[in-house]
């Protein structure tokens, strides 16, 4: 299990290793994804550590908000009227970072169900 000491997104969070920061508060973080899949591909994620957006729900119930008021945020500084907000839950869905992070992707067409 990955733990606050040993976690990637903590340490951008805490500017340990660079990131491409777009939206900082006192609450979460946005930065743009390394290797992005659309146009827009900006990774929204709390300060505090907690290994998928359930756990975080679990213990505060309001920052799984803050997130998505966050990547609204986002997505309207990138113009964006249409975009998709997806929380990976999971080995088995993809989730490959244990620190809870919104991703917000826009700026091309996208199909439904996702792959
Ligand atoms: O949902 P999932 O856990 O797969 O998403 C993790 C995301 O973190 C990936 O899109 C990956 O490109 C991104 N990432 C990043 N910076 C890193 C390592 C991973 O933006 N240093």
């Amino acid at each position: 299990m990955t733990t606050a000491e040993d976690c990637l997104f903590c340490q951008i969070v805490a500017g340990e290793i660079p990131g491409d920061v777009v939206l900082s508060t006192d609450r979460v973080v946005a930065f743009r994804d390394v290797a992005p899949v659309a146009p827009t591909h900006v990774l929204v994620v709390p300060r505090e550590h907690a290994s998928d957006a359930a756990a975080t729900a679990a213990a505060d119930t309001a920052l799984v908000g803050d997130l998505v008021a966050a990547a609204a945020e986002v997505a309207a500084a990138d113009g964006l009227d249409d975009y998709r907000l997806v929380f990976n839950t999971g080995a088995g869905v993809g989730q490959s970072v244990f620190h809870t992070h919104l991703h917000v992707l826009g700026g091309r067409a996208m199909t439904w169900p996702p792959g």
